[in-house]
């Protein structure tokens, strides 16, 4: 066998000399963990996102926990939720002690379904947690809507979607922007922008940013920086049982200068994205992602279903001989055998479209290198392994 074949990946990070620079830069200052380079990074996030508040922790998984409780999710409360997503979301909520419930997504689309929430809704619901899959936003104003008909915070998985885009009223607003009572944004490298790993709150409740910052440092009244900072002696004090979910100022570094790439980045994202549509427009039984009108994704990845006939398998089994990766679609929380039990988790409506759209679905390759070749190749070939016998 060849060992030396190059094979097209399925996501590639930017990380030039500008993010090795950066880390330099905080590594020599001699402070390298939570401090001003946090401070600034999370500043322009917000600036970014035009929120009052951003809080910057470990990742998301941490980010959607410490959500969770703001809103005042505890054990033995609901989520409602999808399974067809990355099993954090998930994880986040029984971290919590709370249950899941899972309702299927909505026709044509790899998002949660508005219109199952509701009937999904107990006594015992305490936040809906909605997820824009791979960077897709999904219907936010008819989720927030159902939120406050219902008395029902909502907080957004938007792990994959920083730089993707919502009209809300007349104007296109980045998500993030906030409209339900909390976003949890990802930096791990197969996001869009990356800080190796990490993540991000977003609130326009200050009650909630508190928490948030007192959480995320063991719940000490006074932070390090402060006490590091004072001409005085400080004392500090820990009224509840914290957590450890700080980002490092190596990584916030990283972050800044990532935040600066992706405009090019989502801008560069969505010319491929548009060019795999062109070529795959003519492919039998191909169903390429849908934007919907309200939406602008930043394509985090770029999910196509394969028509009935085709077996998910061979076909990305044929892309990889050709020098091709791909991933399968979404996966599904409920088969998984961490969620097993019976107790893990509850079953909100049917979840046909999500059982599907994992078996039909394969992620192509999209990162700002490849080139416009590099997708005519993927698609033709992606079209030669479909083709009907
Ligand atoms: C990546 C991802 C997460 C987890 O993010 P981490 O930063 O790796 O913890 C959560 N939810 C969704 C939808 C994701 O894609």
């Amino acid at each position: 066998m060849n060992v030396q074949r190059t094979v097209i990946p399925v996501a590639r990070p930017v990380l030039e000399e500008a993010e090795a620079d950066a880390a330099r830069r905080v590594i020599l200052s001699g402070w390298v963990t939570q401090g001003p380079e946090v401070a600034a990074f999370e500043r322009e996030f917000a600036a970014l996102v035009g929120a009052p508040h951003a809080c910057a922790v470990s990742n998301c998984t941490t980010a959607l926990h410490l959500a969770l409780k703001a809103v005042g999710v505890e054990a033995g409360d609901e989520v409602v939720t999808v399974s067809h997503t990355f099993v954090a979301t998930a994880n986040a909520v029984r971290h919590c002690g709370a249950v899941p419930v899972f309702v299927d997504i909505a026709p044509g689309s790899f998002n949660i379904d508005p219109e199952l929430i509701a009937n999904a809704i107990t006594a015992r619901t305490r936040a809906i947690l909605c997820v824009h899959q791979l960077g897709m936003p999904c219907d936010l104003q008819a989720i927030v809507d159902i939120g406050i008909r219902n008395g029902v915070p909502v907080i957004e998985d938007a792990a994959c979607a920083i730089g993707s885009e919502i009209l809300w009223g007349s104007s296109w607003e980045p998500i993030g922007k906030p409209h339900a009572d909390i976003a949890c944004f990802s930096f791990h490298p197969r996001k869009v922008i990356t800080t190796g790993d990490g993540g991000m709150l977003i609130t326009s409740n200050p009650h909630y940013d508190r928490n948030f910052r007192l959480w995320r440092q063991h719940s000490m009244s006074v932070s390090d920086t402060v006490r590091h900072g004072s001409a005085t002696v400080l004392f500090e004090e820990y009224p509840e049982v914290g957590y450890n979910y700080r980002m490092t100022d190596v990584q916030a570094a990283i972050g800044r200068v990532q935040l600066g790439r992706l405009p090019q980045i989502v801008e560069r994202r969505r010319r491929l994205a548009d060019l795999y549509r062109v070529e795959l427009a003519a492919v039998p039984g191909i169903a390429v992602p849908n934007e919907p009108q309200w939406a602008r994704s930043n394509w985090q990845s770029f999910c196509i279903a394969l028509p009935e006939w085709a077996v998910q398998q061979q076909v990305m089994q044929g892309l990889l001989d050709a020098g091709i990766s791909t991933r399968r679609g979404v996966m599904n929380i409920h088969r998984e055998l961490a969620y097993a039990d019976p107790q893990s988790h509850r079953q909100g409506s049917k979840l046909e479209r999500s059982e599907a759209a994992q078996d039909r679905a394969i992620m192509l390759p999209l990162y700002t290198q490849m080139s416009e070749a590099d997708v005519v190749r993927i698609a033709g070939t992606l079209a030669s392994l479909v083709a009907p016998a």
